[in-house]
């Protein structure tokens, strides 16, 4: 690995090491240790990956998981039906819902449903909303990670400015309210872009610190950024890729190869920011059950 790349793997087992600490103790406090309930629904295969992987981590940690495996053909009512249930049930301290849903399962019904006490992926309305009002509670684990690989990398967002490309409600919106706060772990001059913004790479060029979040392999070339700029690239897309066994590989969204010899900071894909949002679920997990337990 350069010397200029933020080693998200390294920086998420830190944090995954004080969790462990952290989880046993409040384990012993309790009585029980935190438990998550993970709903997974349809065959997508890079969604199982995804749930495998955060169970796994949990289970290091000492977070108990239960899988709630449902068909592609499961309807948005009985969807709603077992986010109730689980928003009842004191054995469950989190829920997390591994996104995307089947096509006819509308994401924001079936969010905007769970226990905001319980919505460890901290994307309900009342978790956005502290988010921006400056105080968040469970934050959005993409963005939350995101910060926390800045200030432990020490590229501190504090009077930098962020350029974020992609608005979506889990990483692009969310991850500019929380550089943009006003607190020394933020105090960023904060711009977000999108497909409609005209003359992108005329804004991606200002970015001290540029956050990409489009899901699109490429899509930040060389000459779009200036020398010295520190690179988050949030993007995973799958490739062919025949050298193989998958018959895949993953890439972000940036032209790494070309952006690393001439950025100060960079984030490769996998390796970088994937780790730190397992690592802020396990967070907000253990701070949901201690919500909940020790109040
Ligand atoms: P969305 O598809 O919801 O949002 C993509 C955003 O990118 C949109 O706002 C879109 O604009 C914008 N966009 C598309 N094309 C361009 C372009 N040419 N120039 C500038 N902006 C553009 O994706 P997500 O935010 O959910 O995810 C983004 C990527 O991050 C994906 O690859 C996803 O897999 C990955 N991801 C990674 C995570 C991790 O832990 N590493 C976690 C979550 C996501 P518009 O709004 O106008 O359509």
């Amino acid at each position: 690995m350069l010397e200029n790349t933020i080693n998200g793997i390294e920086i998420a087992a830190s944090i995954r090491s004080d969790l462990r600490t952290s989880v046993e103790a409040f384990s012993k406090e309790s009585g029980v240790p935190p438990s998550l309930a993970v709903i997974l629904i349809g065959d997508n295969p890079a969604s199982a990956v995804y749930v495998r992987n955060k169970e796994k981590a949990c289970a290091e940690v000492g977070i108990t998981t239960q899988s709630f495996t449902l068909p592609a053909s499961t309807t948005e009512q009985q969807l709603l039906e077992l986010v109730e249930k689980l928003n009842s049930d004191s054995n469950f301290h989190g829920i997390l819902v591994q996104l995307p849903l089947p096509p006819h399962i509308r994401p924001s019904k079936i969010i905007n449903h769970l226990n905001p006490n319980k919505d460890v992926d901290g994307l309900h309305p009342t978790n956005m909303g502290l988010l921006l009002a400056g105080s968040p509670y469970l934050a959005p684990c993409t963005p939350a990670g995101i910060q926390e690989l800045l200030l432990r990398s020490g590229h501190l967002p504090d009077g930098k400015h962020v350029v974020v490309c992609g608005r979506s409600d889990i990483v692009g919106k969310p991850i500019a309210a929380l550089l943009v706060q006003r607190n020394d772990r933020a105090n960023a001059t904060v711009s977000i872009c999108h497909s409609q913004t005209p003359n992108l790479s005329h804004i991606t060029r200002q970015a001290d610190i540029l956050i990409a979040a489009i899901g699109k392999p490429n899509t930040i070339t060389a000459d779009m950024v200036k020398e010295g700029v520190v690179v988050i690239d949030v993007g995973i897309n799958r490739i062919p890729d025949n050298t193989r066994k998958s018959g895949y590989r993953l890439v972000g969204d940036v032209d790494y190869t070309n952006i690393q010899s001439k950025a100060s900071g960079i984030t490769p894909v996998p390796g970088g920011v994937g780790p730190m949002t397992i690592a802020m679920l396990l967070k907000n997990t253990l701070t949901a059950a201690q919500a909940q337990l020790l109040p």
